[in-house]
């Protein structure tokens, strides 16, 4: 802890960064801290209960845009940022990103290419209970499992908490904003609720670092991380693990199976 601490004051006191991006003790679970000076710097912790996907902020305009940042990243974070990186939506050399190794050591990354070598390298953090999730919900039979996910999604009344807290959904003009053409119905019912799942989900294919966050941010504790824990499973399986060559969604290969094409 002390080590963040004293790391982050040099680094704002050299201004090799302007920002840093942490977390600090909330009242349940520590909670995001944009520290900018040494008072500040002094409130970080960081330790294995800081889970939240910190990246979310590093596209955030108004609180970092054109700033040199530092962050203190999860696992899922760390993957977050290599893609962010991959898809320009940051620059190498204005985020400085500081891991925390499986033993709790503070790790730095220089470079990009440390910082993917070290996701590629270190084992994503076990995830039982969405695994569990997953194997109960394909267990269903097709009009169960379809029960299932209306029945939750009905409950969705679309405020869009999922979509804030993912690092990935970082359109200035999101989909369900467009109204010429309307592609989603903008008031929150069933259908349009799955719609606007599938849709979130959908782009996420291939991006998406399976943090959780959509899921913890849902005020209403609907599964949405599930749907998207599945979906880069699928991926995985199907695909392979995400490279630096672009999301599924975006790129083409003649030896691609189609077995998703009944
Ligand atoms: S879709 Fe959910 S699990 Fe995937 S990156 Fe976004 S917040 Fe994380
Ligand atoms: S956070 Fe929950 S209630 Fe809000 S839009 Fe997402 S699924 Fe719906």
């Amino acid at each position: 802890m002390n080590a963040l601490r004293s790391t982050v004051k040099e680094l704002l006191g050299s201004g090799a960064i302007d920002v840093f991006v942490g977390y600090e003790k909330g009242t349940r679970l520590p909670r995001p801290l944009l520290a900018a000076s040494a008072d500040e710097a002094d409130k970080l912790i960081f330790d294995e209960t800081c889970t939240g996907n910190l990246a979310v902020y590093l596209t955030r305009k108004d609180l970092v845009g054109g700033k040199k940042a530092g962050v203190a990243a999860s696992w899922y974070a760390m993957r977050s940022i290599c893609r962010l990186l991959d898809e320009n939506q940051l620059q190498e050399g204005a985020v400085k990103v500081f891991g925390l190794t499986p033993e709790g050591d503070l790790k730095p990354f220089d470079t990009l290419a440390d910082l993917k070598q070290h996701v590629q390298e270190t084992p994503p953090p076990p995830k039982p209970v969405e695994d569990e999730w997953v194997r109960e919900i394909d267990a269903m039979p097709a009009a169960e499992r379809w029960k299932f996910w209306t029945g939750e999604l009905s409950k969705c009344f679309k405020c869009y908490a999922c979509r804030a807290a993912c690092p990935m959904c970082y359109c200035t003009k999101c989909i369900v904003e467009v109204n010429r053409p309307q592609w989603l119905q903008p008031w929150a019912a069933t259908m349009s609720n799955v719609e606007w799942q599938l849709n979130r989900v959908m782009h996420m294919a291939g991006r998406c670092a399976d943090c959780g966050a959509c899921g913890a941010a849902c005020p209403l504790g609907l599964p949405v991380h599930i749907i998207a824990h599945k979906m880069a499973k699928l991926v995985a399986q199907s695909f392979g693990e995400p490279t630096d060559k672009g999301s599924v969604l975006s790129t083409f290969n003649p030896n691609d199976e189609e077995n998703f094409i009944l």
